[in-house]
């Protein structure tokens, strides 16, 4: 299956050329479909794989028709260190360049008041660290994660090894029931099992 009968809009098609993406990846083929149809995902992959565009482009695909005069987060991607925050942002950006979907990223050692003037703003999508935005919905006023849609946990086992698990359980906790949710890891322990299951909704599975 190529980009092109995936579904996805002529803006998103024009930036994935743009890049210089020609042949969609295993991850891409596959997570692609399914997560344009709003199911829970709970796949096997490691970086190097193009998981970030596998997950980013359902996601910006649904944000394309978004209400415009009622603006709300309404994606969340937790990543396990800045770094690879701030990676997921720049592959995001460049594929959200024909749109005018905004992204906020929420990482620890930046000036935490910028960052909560941007919240207010409501960008579209919030890519974050969990220590960081746990403490944004614990002391930013009118920020919560009641208008999430889609919760993205990348790079699962090592958010659990660099022990953010209690943020990562009060953030699931905190979405809202309803929305859809992919989870991503190099490895399946049974750390990252518990993870899943607490998070999913009658995933699907994916070994890539
Ligand atoms: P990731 O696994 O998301 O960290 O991506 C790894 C690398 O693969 C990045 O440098 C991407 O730019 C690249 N990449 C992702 N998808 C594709 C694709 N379909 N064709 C060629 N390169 C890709």
């Amino acid at each position: 299956i190529d980009f092109q009968d995936m579904n996805l809009s002529r803006h998103l098609l024009r930036a994935v050329t743009s890049i210089g993406y020609v042949t969609p990846t295993p991850i891409q083929s596959k997570v692609i479909p399914l997560a344009l149809m709003a199911k829970d995902i709970c796949a096997c992959a490691s970086t190097g794989s193009g998981k970030t565009a596998a997950f980013m482009l359902p996601v910006l695909e649904r944000l394309m028709y978004r209400p415009r005069n009622n603006p709300a987060t309404r994606v969340l991607v937790l990543e396990p260190t800045r770094e690879l925050a701030a990676q997921c942002r720049d592959v995001a950006v460049k594929l959200a360049q024909f749109t005018d979907v905004t992204f906020s990223l929420i990482v620890g050692g930046v000036a935490d008041k910028s960052q909560k003037v941007e919240l207010r703003n409501r960008p579209d999508v919030i890519i974050a660290t969990p220590g960081r935005l746990i403490d944004h919905v614990h002391n930013t006023q009118s920020f919560d994660l009641q208008s999430i849609e889609v919760l993205i946990m990348d790079e699962a086992d090592r958010l659990l090894e660099l022990g953010f698990r209690d943020e990562v359980d009060e953030i699931v906790r905190k979405c809202p029931k309803g929305r859809q949710t992919m989870l991503i890891s190099a490895t399946m322990t049974d750390e990252v099992d518990q993870l899943a299951n607490l998070s999913l909704h009658q995933p699907i599975r994916l070994f890539i």
